[in-house]
């Protein structure tokens, strides 16, 4: 007997939570945030209790696997997203399992929560949970190092947790998606599938694209005597590498600033998967306030990374924005988000506010910058033809992602109810 449980991440983009039920145990896929509803408490100020989150949606209702808890047997994380291990400082707890996941994503899971057992696996390796369950972790590109297709293992064939992947042929940083092992696979009962960019019908490309736009803008534009200033995720460890060479060819120096983009290159570098010594590195800046007063009367000399492209409040270019730090931001300097904005209500309105400060400001804007991290309609397109699943769960989405997803896998002969699911959180299917 298997089924399924969507915790959460079947109606939004965020606090992705998945339980796979085989015979007597079962398993927990990933224990997410939703952002924008964590961000809009955090900026209310209420305190960061789990009934507080919950009563919010910020982090996944688990009520619907309330009678599993005994029968849980691992914890197992795709990769180090805060929609995908933020929640695990709330949840933890209420399971007596292990948190089972590659060492980068674990480095940023012990930054986050107080896990008493972190098991780490190598990317590309498998993992035996319990007498019924083994998971591999299959390598695949995504926006942060380390993440995987997950591939659970049970004598009724393998279920795929296929949640936030690309495949991308030139990656940054590790290596392209394991596409030989997935075709290699020939027994997939289930694929649960990324709907983030199903709607949208193109390829998602190589990170090797957003590299050639940030060098386009830095190495192409008068730059010289100005201040440049880019944001970007503080966990795209691939985008900071190429940002770190171009400032090189510059002829200028990389100071990164910001304490989550601190931790995600801390840990980075301690796994040696990017070397960023030459680079300068702050993590909170209002403790380095003759530092960045010296950085800024030469700021010509200088290309700062900063936190902050969602316009939180608290982040670095808000900081910065509001005049609050002794580097400024003056006329005709260079502002470069590279990422783009993800497209939830508080996010949006503190993302224009930020923007309407700059330009008061009188900086030069440069948006988008940007290439996604999660597949397109035709990569999920070739992602169903390699794997050939049996049946398809869309995920990662609201409803009209899913239901996207739904319908590329009705072009591709699946059926819906039949073998294409369509669920919301807190619903399950057996198959
Ligand atoms: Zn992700």
């Amino acid at each position: 007997m298997i089924r399924i449980y969507g915790i959460g991440g079947y109606e939004e983009v965020g606090r992705n939570m998945t339980c796979i039920e085989v015979d007597e145990e079962a398993i927990i896929l990933d224990m997410g945030l939703y952002m924008d509803r964590f961000v809009a408490l955090q900026e209310k100020g209420i305190e960061m209790s789990y009934e507080n989150l919950l009563a919010e949606d910020a982090i996944p209702d688990d009520g619907a696997i309330a009678h599993l808890k005994k029968k849980v047997k691992g914890i197992v994380v795709s990769h180090a997203h805060l929609d995908h291990i933020g929640a695990i400082k709330w949840l933890y707890s209420r399971y007596n399992a292990p948190v089972i996941t590659t060492p980068y994503t674990a480095e940023i899971i012990e930054k986050n929560a107080k896990v008493k057992k972190l098991i780490r696996v190598n990317i590309n390796s498998s993992y035996k949970i319990s007498r019924n369950i083994g998971i591999e972790f299959i390598n695949v590109t995504h926006s942060v190092p380390q993440a995987a297709i997950i591939n659970v293992k049970t004598k009724y064939g393998s279920i795929l947790y296929g949640l936030d992947y690309k495949n991308d042929s030139h990656p940054i940083v590790g290596r392209k998606t394991n596409i030989k092992k997935l075709k290699e696979l020939d027994d997939v009962l289930l694929l649960i599938a990324d709907s983030t960019n199903a709607n949208e019908e193109k390829k998602t490309f190589s990170e090797v694209i957003a590299k050639e736009m940030l060098r386009d803008i830095m190495l192409g534009m008068e730059t010289s005597e100005h201040g440049i200033f880019i944001t970007t995720f503080s966990s795209h460890i691939a985008r900071q590498k190429s940002i770190l060479s171009i400032v090189k060819t510059l002829g200028r120096k990389a100071v990164f600033i910001g304490r989550s983009m601190y931790d995600y290159i801390e840990s980075a570098e301690k796994l040696k998967i990017v070397d960023f010594s030459e680079a300068e590195k702050m993590k909170i800046p209002k403790k380095n306030s003759r530092k960045l007063e010296e950085l800024n009367k030469k700021k010509d000399e200088y290309v700062f990374i900063v936190t902050g492209g969602m316009g939180e409040k608290n982040a670095v270019l808000t900081q910065l924005a509001d005049d609050k730090l002794p580097l400024k931001i003056s006329p005709h300097d260079f502002v470069i988000f590279s990422c783009n904005v993800i497209p939830t209500p508080t996010i949006r309105a503190n993302r224009q506010i930020l923007e309407q400060k700059l330009h008061r400001k009188k900086a030069r804007i440069f948006k988008d910058i940007h290439v996604s991290g999660h597949a397109a309609r035709e990569d999920l397109r070739d992602l169903i033809k390699i794997t050939e699943p049996r049946h398809i769960l869309p995920a990662h989405g609201s409803i009209d992602k899913t239901a996207s997803l739904a319908a590329l896998a009705g072009e591709m002969g699946y059926e819906l109810g039949k073998n294409v699911h369509i669920i919301q959180n807190g619903q399950s299917i057996s198959i």
